[in-house]
């Protein structure tokens, strides 16, 4: 029987998904082409890299589930742009032969079998030489979230878990002596470590590490290999955060030489010791995809951290099947900032996808003893009630505090993989586009005539006319920037700044402006209680709607404020905007023109939302426009 590592990793999610993915038994004795496995496993690295573009947003995860489809092969190019670094990388940092590719059929596979069933991965890199075989997975994420693991006693310097060495990161507990405790209490270690090994969160990428592991080691023993065994390292490839591209460029590709600070775009982590101490559950999930294939039943489960709600590996059973129970209008998720749970009489925690299965599906199952946090109570009663909460006086406070020219502004970003541009690192949110409106006093601002937009029309670095565009049409000297998270359009400029020196002085003013639309739709603590309210009047929130659905993202709040929608718009949101951005050079002059237009009309109307909520909430506060 054919699995494939890909399928692995899904099958053994939970008994049911193996049921409704139909797999029978015609199609697991089928052979696997390189095809389509590499079809499969490009499928999931789109999904993994389009994560990796939205981890810290809200709202492109959201999208990133819409947009579950064969547009994403416009980022396939990005993704095996990074493959093809870490390989090169790897010949130049490890002797002996190496193997990778891409296009090419020559990657190393391996299968094994267990239990009758045939399980098969291809390893993105392989590196052989006299005393070591090194298998490397590669991934389009960066180092920053394994670098985060930090520990320390209180009040004294933090440290990583893992020390670097030639660009390979490895745990400290495996160099001998070190003294861990020095750095911190050896439980904070233990604890930080072990959240490695969970794979429906930090650990996903070293638990699919550990599959491989788990198939080459079986394929090493039953051909007679086992002192390979012995020398055989497991890594993990994955772009390095802190490089920063020098801009050079060959034939119009960008080199990625080491940067100034000598570090490379790939770095490493040797994880033979976690990969090693996963075999005992790879194994307990093998045993359990054998029971799932033998005894295939499609009845309700519990759901749990393996559906991947709202996550990078999100099952794509959840949103059509799995979570048709979970009502979609104020659930009982829906309560802001619930990730703790509610706590009953006894002191028993309820928390997420758990109140589901205990029978707590709409807001309203969660008994109102339970309900400890005003904000939740506010958002109970208006569900009640059927009415929108509103502090007004702290709205009209909020939008009193507003100066004028208000320069309601948003970019659209490009966060390519690879660095693209001199002064970027991997990741860096790279704005292509811009749209800005200026409402010059309350409620005055024109659709077309206040509104400037800025659109690359190529794929080449056109940043420096972008903050020129930008900064002829801002007094840096007076005035608000005014977005709807406002810290993603403050980062973007000071990140220019900060790479384009010209310009700094005036970006940076800009920056010290920014306001955010949310301080006034929901909150701001410390810009409230500097205002003279109440520490908790200033942690609460300033309005609620029963269709907010517990969420501000402008797509939430637009429809409670405007009649605007996205719903008619070629581009519809940040995701699809990047998607059409990275297919310009495969587009026709005419369409690439069609599709200009379409990021520049959904653009505009980011910017334009903005002005009209604020109009509405002037409205709701009697203020005068
Ligand atoms: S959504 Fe959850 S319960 Fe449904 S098949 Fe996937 S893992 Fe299983």
């Amino acid at each position: 029987m054919a699995i494939t590592k890909t399928d692995f990793l899904e099958y053994s999610r939970c008994p049911r998904y193996v049921a409704l993915e139909k797999v029978n038994q015609d199609r697991l004795e089928a052979d696997v082409s390189y095809e389509e496995y590499k079809n499969k496993e490009y499928e999931l690295a789109m999904e993994e890299l389009l994560f990796s573009m939205f981890e810290n947003n809200e709202e492109g995860l959201e999208d990133k589930i819409n947009v579950r489809n064969p547009q994403l092969e416009a980022m396939l190019d990005y993704y095996k742009r990074v493959e093809l670094e870490a390989g090169h990388l790897t010949e130049k940092m490890f002797p002996g032969k190496t193997v990778y590719a891409l296009e090419t059929k020559n990657q190393e596979s391996f299968d094994a079998s267990y239990r009758g069933m045939k399980l098969l991965c291809y390893v993105d890199i392989y590196n052989e030489c006299q005393d070591e075989i090194n298998i490397i997975e590669v991934k389009a994420t960066t180092n920053k979230k394994y670098l985060q693991l930090q520990g320390g006693y209180p009040g004294k310097e933090k440290y990583s878990i893992f020390l670097k060495e030639n660009n390979i990161f490895t745990l400290k507990e495996t160099h001998k002596d070190y003294p861990i405790e020095k750095e911190m209490p050896k439980e904070q270690y233990e604890n930080l470590k072990s959240k490695l090994l969970d794979r429906y969160q930090l650990g996903a990428y070293i638990y699919d590490l550990a599959v491989q592991r788990f198939i080459i080691e079986r394929e090493y023993l039953a051909s007679n290999n086992a002192e390979k065994l012995k020398k055989i390292n497991y890594y993990l490839a994955v772009l390095n955060a802190d490089y920063v591209f020098d801009g050079t460029y060959e034939n119009q590709e960008p080199v990625y030489h080491p940067d100034q600070n000598q570090e490379e775009l790939i770095t490493f982590f040797k994880l033979n010791e976690v990969t090693e101490e996963l075999q005992a559950k790879v194994k307990q999930d093998a045993d359990h995809i054998y029971e799932y294939l033998k005894n295939s039943n499609a009845a309700r489960v519990p759901l749990t951290k393996s559906c991947g709600m709202k996550k990078q590996n999100v099952c794509k059973f959840f949103n059509p099947i799995c979570s048709s129970i979970i009502p979609k209008k104020n659930s009982a998720l829906t309560y802001l900032n619930s990730a703790q749970g509610f706590k009953d009489e006894q002191g028993h925690v309820h928390k997420g996808l758990g109140l589901i299965n205990e029978g707590y599906v709409s807001m309203f199952d969660i008994p109102k003893e339970w309900l400890k946090n005003k904000n939740h109570r506010i958002q109970r009663e208006c569900c009640e009630k059927h009415e929108a909460y509103k502090n007004i006086e702290k709205i009209k406070k909020g939008i009193e505090n507003l100066e004028y020219p208000i320069y309601h502004l948003d970019f659209e970003t490009f966060p390519s993989p690879v660095p693209r541009f001199k002064g970027e690192s991997p990741f860096t949110q790279s704005p292509f586009e811009f749209s800005l409106h200026i409402e010059r006093k309350p409620g005055v601002c024109d659709k077309e005539k206040d509104n400037v937009l800025f659109l690359a029309t190529t794929t080449k670095d056109e940043r420096e006319e972008l903050i020129k565009t930008l900064l002829e049409h801002v007094d840096v000297n007076k005035g608000t920037l005014f977005a709807q998270n406002v810290s993603f359009e403050k980062g973007r400029i000071k990140e220019l700044a900060t790479m384009f020196s010209k310009y700094r002085e005036d970006l940076m003013k800009l920056y010290d402006r920014g306001f955010d639309l949310l301080w006034l739709v929901k909150n701001k603590k410390e810009f409230y209680e500097n205002l003279g309210f109440s520490k908790e009047e200033s942690e609460t929130i300033n309005y609620y709607h029963e269709n907010l659905n517990g969420s501000y993202s402008i797509k939430k709040t637009l429809p409670v404020f405007s009649d605007l929608s996205y719903e008619n718009l070629e581009v519809k949101n940040g995701t699809e905007a990047i998607i059409e951005y990275a297919k310009y050079d495969k587009m026709s002059k005419e369409e690439r023109e069609i599709k200009q237009e379409a990021l520049r009309i959904y653009c505009r109307q980011d910017t334009w939302a903005m002005v009209e909520i604020l109009n509405q909430l002037r409205k709701i506060c009697q203020l005068d426009v």
